[in-house]
C-alpha cells in the first residue's frame, strides 16, 4: 500500500469523486455492523435487489445486538428470496459472538473480523475500509474484473496464482489514507463500468492504460472456471393439504434449505409411496408440474406431489414442524422452490 496513489488510483479516485454512488443506504449512517450487513447481502447479490432487503432488516434489526437476540425464524424470513442462505446463518452466528465475546460491540480489528463467520479476506477489508477508512485492500468480483482486465492477468481467479497477483495488484494499488472512497469506486467502476458484459471502455476513466482495451480482448479476462457438467439429482416434495393448511417442517441447519421451512422430501419412489401409504388421502394424489431448481453444485428436479387430505395426520405433534393456513402471513424463512408451490397452491384454491 502507498501513501501516494498509484496513476491509476488517482484516475480511478478522480472518477469517483465525479461519477460514483455515494447516496447507497448503508452509505448513510456508516457504521462497521450496516456496512457488514450490506456487505454479506452484496455477495452473489446485485444492489438493486439488495436495497430493500437492507432496509427491511436494519429498520427490524437497527443494532447488532437486535439482531444477536433475534429469532432465527424471523431471520430466514427477512431473508426469503434473497437466497444463499448460509450467508444468512452466518450472519446470525457472527452476531451472537459480537455479543457474547465483544460485548455486542462490531470489533475493529482486521483479525478479529476476519475470524467471524462468513467474513473473508475481502469482506474483512470492505467492513473496515468504508465504514471506519481502515487501509485494507478489497477483492471482490467487481474488483477482479477491472484489475483482471486492465492489467491482462491470465487464468481464472479461482486458481491460487491468479488470486494472488489479483491481490498484490489490489494491494499495491489501495491508496493509503484514501482506502475507503478508492474500494467504492473500485467497486462502482466493476458495477457501472467495467461490467461482464459490454463495458463501456469509452467512459472508462483508466481506458488509456488497459491492457485488456489495447488487446480488444475484453471479454477474456477475468478467465472463466474450467466447465464441469452439473450433476442432476430428483426428489419429491409432498405438499399435504387439509381444511386450507399446508405441512412444512424446519430442515437442519446444514445442508440444502438448512434452516428453512420445507414440505417433506423424498428421495426414491419407494419412499413417497411410504409416506402416502398412511396418509389415508380423500383423493389419489395428483402430480404438479415438475419443475427443476439449480444449487452451486448440482440441479435438482423436483417433482411436487399434491394429498389433499380428510383429517390431520399425527405429524403436528413433530418438532419444528406444523401446519401453515395458506391465507395467512408467516414469519418463517422459505426456500424459493417452497414459496413458489405455496404461491401454487394458493391459485389452485
Ligand atoms: S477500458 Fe474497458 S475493459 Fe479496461 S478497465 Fe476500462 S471498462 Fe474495463
Amino acid at each position: 500500500m502507498e501513501a501516494n496513489p498509484t496513476p491509476f488510483a488517482t484516475q480511478i479516485l478522480a472518477w469517483y469523486h465525479k461519477h460514483g454512488r455515494k447516496t447507497l443506504p448503508w452509505q448513510q449512517r456508516r457504521s462497521p455492523y450496516r456496512v457488514w450487513l450490506s456487505e454479506v447481502m452484496l455477495q452473489q447479490t446485485q444492489v438493486a435487489t439488495v436495497i430493500p432487503y437492507f432496509e427491511r432488516f436494519t429498520e427490524r434489526f437497527p443494532t447488532l445486538n437486535d439482531l444477536a437476540n433475534a429469532d432465527d425464524d424471523e431471520v430466514m424470513h427477512l431473508w426469503t428470496g434473497l437466497g444463499y442462505y448460509a450467508r444468512a446463518r452466518n450472519l446470525l452466528k457472527a452476531a451472537r459472538q459480537i455479543r457474547d465475546n465483544h460485548n455486542g460491540e462490531f470489533p475493529t480489528s482486521f483479525e478479529q473480523v476476519v475470524a467471524l463467520p462468513g467474513v473473508g479476506r475481502s469482506t474483512a477489508g470492505a467492513i473496515l475500509s468504508l465504514s471506519l477508512d481502515q487501509p485494507h485492500p478489497i477483492l471482490d468480483g467487481n474488483v477482479k474484473r477491472v484489475l483482471a482486465r486492465h492489467h491482462a492477468v491470465a487464468g481464472w481467479p479461482g486458481e491460487k496464482a491468479v488470486e494472488n497477483r489479483l491481490w498484490q495488484l489490489a494491494d499495491e494499488n489501495t491508496p493509503l489514507g484514501q482506502a475507503q472512497a478508492y474500494n467504492q469506486a473500485m467497486m462502482d467502476m466493476g458495477a457501472m463500468i467495467c461490467t461482464r458484459s459490454r463495458p463501456k471502455c469509452d467512459q472508462c476513466p483508466v481506458a488509456l492504460t488497459c491492457q485488456a482495451m489495447q488487446q480488444q480482448r475484453q471479454s477474456d479476462y477475468p478467465g472463466k472456471k474450467p466447465k464441469k457438467e452439473k450433476p442432476v439429482r430428483a426428489c419429491f416434495l409432498l405438499l399435504m393439504r387439509f381444511e386450507g393448511k399446508v405441512f412444512l417442517a424446519k430442515r437442519p441447519g446444514a445442508g440444502i434449505w438448512g434452516g428453512l421451512w420445507c414440505p417433506p422430501q423424498l428421495d426414491t419412489k419407494a419412499e413417497l409411496d411410504s409416506a402416502l401409504q398412511p396418509l389415508k388421502a380423500d383423493k389419489s394424489p395428483q402430480m404438479l408440474d415438475p419443475f427443476r431448481h439449480t444449487f452451486s453444485h448440482y440441479h435438482l428436479d423436483i417433482q411436487p406431489v399434491l394429498v389433499e387430505l380428510g383429517r390431520q395426520p399425527e405429524q403436528v405433534a413433530e418438532q419444528s414442524a406444523g401446519w401453515f393456513h395458506l391465507d395467512e402471513q408467516h414469519t418463517i424463512g422459505l426456500a424459493a422452490p417452497t414459496e413458489k408451490l405455496l404461491n401454487q397452491l394458493r391459485q389452485l384454491g
